[in-house]
């Protein structure tokens, strides 16, 4: 059974208690009037559904009852880290290579960053 690791309950639990609430990250326009219709059904509609890493929104619905965000692989459904709604999306490079970051020399060690498109 997938178990997943609640930030607030900071207990893993098994995924019945959790459901997915879909993409993280989504923001409302603040002039939601003057949104073009097809602009508005995109933001309604439309999500990035990627093949391997996303950021998905996350509630532990038989638990404490929050929403919180988790990176998650959609192929090998692992999921790489939660965290706090209103938390900052965290570095992807860093979860993927967390030995090659070091606080001495980051910028250094750390890989080049993949192209917008590129997984
Ligand atoms: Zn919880």
């Amino acid at each position: 059974m997938l178990l997943i690791k609640c930030p607030y309950c900071e207990e893993e639990r098994p995924e019945l208690e959790f459901r997915n609430a879909g993409e993280a990250h989504l923001v409302r326009s603040p002039a939601i009037s003057e949104q073009s219709d097809e602009d508005f059904a995109a933001f309604l509609y439309f999500r990035q559904n990627p093949k391997g890493l996303q950021f998905e929104r996350w509630r532990h619905i038989h638990g404490c009852g929050r929403f919180f965000n988790a990176v998650r692989d959609s192929v090998s459904d692992k999921f790489l880290t939660v965290y706090k709604a209103g938390e900052p999306r965290p570095d992807v490079e860093t979860l993927l290579n967390p030995e090659t970051v070091s606080d001495a020399e980051p910028a250094k060690k750390r890989a080049p960053r993949a192209k917008k498109g590129e997984l």
